[in-house]
């Protein structure tokens, strides 16, 4: 780079809900490692940037991510009526404004002009932003897998394919989208043929599907052996722009990874409980249902009842607010067997050679650490693009099992998929499929891999100067 070239400076706009700025931000980290002369302002709201900026996560931040607040668009004076995702609509409505306010201010603050803006693909606006600031490219990242991003992408084709709210095809297959061909209608985000179509959250996917196409390069959270014909198809669809750059969590360089498990997360000592379980190699089941998707408190019930039953050794990742819930006696009848936490250090946990099944919510973050880890799955989606992913997880993937019964957790459903995983000869099968898949993702981000490569061309497209 010459003297008159400027420095790069990215900005990174997040989506400051669920776990999306936090995956952004371990992949931000990395990108900082490998651009040492490139800034990255990274914003989001300030509750967001609270929880991803405390003491302990500061340690392993690059000195050239800096964080910036927007704001979170919540009026003066606002009383929250209840409404389902009030705060996000409420983000969204005013996020374009906001976020240009937040940027303007952070180039004149830093004396950096704008090189490059890299977003939650959910932020579909900064296309025109990008156009605006001097036709920066806009570099969007989409932190989850391929096969939901597809959805979104084809939204009009399904819609038109399919139609909308037509309950009675909920079992057809969307075999006309690249990466669908297993995939049901009943199993799309809401968003795409059903729910509220016109709701701010659906328009912001509709939209993003619309805008992505406009993008200088598309990277995502997944390995291109993962799923190598869709990758294939997205690298024409993006012009041979279309970056797997995943599992994020697990490029982190060397000198950002935990040094030891003070380093981590692990208020409730998840590791030192595992490390007492390690006579039995691959026995206990690890629960989590992600930071969004709370279970029924008769679906709490029937968990429990579930690991009391079965006597599996179990770590459970289960917030306070709904530990209420659980059965009365329940943590003292089992506290030789299991424990529940209010956070798990997960990709840790699953990597534990103790942890043998993973129930889970099917969130893209989970599916991914589990193969990462070599762990089979017991899913039980929620919503969004859960039941995607659960679907490609035992139908495509055949690394797991959707909770037998009828979509949620009964004592008898979970006991009987438990008995699949951990002692039936499917379970074995399932075990050597999800061990393979966890070798190619290991060669992914290894010397050379597939992620890697892509990383490079990643660091080399938003540090570049226009
Ligand atoms: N997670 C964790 N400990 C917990 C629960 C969740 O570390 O006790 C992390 C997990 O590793 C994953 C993320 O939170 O990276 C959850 O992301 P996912 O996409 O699975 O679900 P979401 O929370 O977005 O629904």
């Amino acid at each position: 780079q010459t003297q008159s070239q400027p420095r790069p400076h990215i900005a990174v706009l997040n989506f400051p809900f669920s776990t999306h700025a936090s995956s952004v931000l371990s992949i931000i980290k990395r990108l900082a490692v490998s651009a040492p002369t490139a800034l990255f302002t990274f914003f989001s709201t300030p509750q967001s940037n609270k929880a991803l900026f405390s003491t302990g996560q500061q340690r392993h931040l690059p000195s050239n991510v800096k964080p910036y607040d927007v704001s979170d668009g919540v009026p003066e004076g606002h009383v929250f009526s209840g409404k389902r995702q009030e705060d996000i609509e409420l983000f969204m409505n005013a996020a374009d404004a906001n976020f240009r306010k937040a940027v303007e201010a952070a180039v004149a603050e830093t004396g950096r002009p704008l090189t490059c803006l890299v977003t939650d693909a959910f932020i579909w606006f900064a296309a025109e932003m990008a156009r605006e600031w001097n036709n920066v490219p806009w570099v969007p990242c989409w932190p989850a897998g391929p096969n939901s991003l597809s959805a979104h992408l084809y939204t009009d084709i399904i819609r038109d394919k399919i139609g909308t709210q037509s309950q009675n095809q909920d079992q057809q297959l969307i075999h006309f989208i690249p990466g669908m061909n297993k995939i049901r209608v009943a199993d799309l985000p809401e968003g795409v043929v059903s729910g509220d179509l016109d709701s701010v959250f659906s328009v912001m996917l509709h939209q993003m599907g619309r805008q992505l196409p406009k993008a200088a390069a598309v990277f995502i959270n997944s390995f291109e052996e993962l799923d190598p014909e869709l990758t294939n198809h997205l690298k024409t669809k993006f012009n041979n722009k279309f970056l797997s750059v995943g599992p994020f969590k697990l490029l982190l360089a060397s000198d950002q990874q935990p040094s030891s498990a003070t380093d981590l997360d692990d208020e409730y000592g998840c590791l030192a409980w595992l490390d007492k379980q390690k006579k039995k190699p691959a026995s206990v089941a690890y629960v989590s249902f992600g930071t969004v998707a709370t279970p029924s408190p008769n679906e709490i019930v029937a968990i429990a009842e579930a690991l009391e039953a079965n006597k599996v050794p179990f770590i459970w990742s289960l917030r306070h607010r709904s530990q209420a819930n659980l059965p009365n006696g329940f943590l003292e009848r089992t506290r030789s067997d299991g424990i529940v936490v209010d956070w798990a250090p997960q990709v840790n946990v699953l990597a534990h050679e103790a942890v043998g099944v993973f129930v889970t919510h099917c969130g893209w973050g989970s599916i991914l650490e589990s193969i990462a880890a070599g762990v089979p799955m017991i899913g039980r989606p929620f919503f969004g693009d859960q039941r995607i992913n659960g679907r490609m997880m035992e139908q495509v993937w055949g690394v797991g099992v959707a909770v037998d019964g009828g979509g949620i957790c009964t004592k008898e459903g979970l006991l009987s998929s438990l008995d699949l995983i951990l002692c039936q000869e499917k379970g074995i099968k399932i075990r050597e499929k999800v061990t393979k898949l966890k070798q190619l993702c290991q060669n992914a981000i290894g010397p050379g891999g597939s992620s890697m490569q892509n990383l490079d061309a990643l660091v080399d497209m938003i540090s570049r100067s226009y």
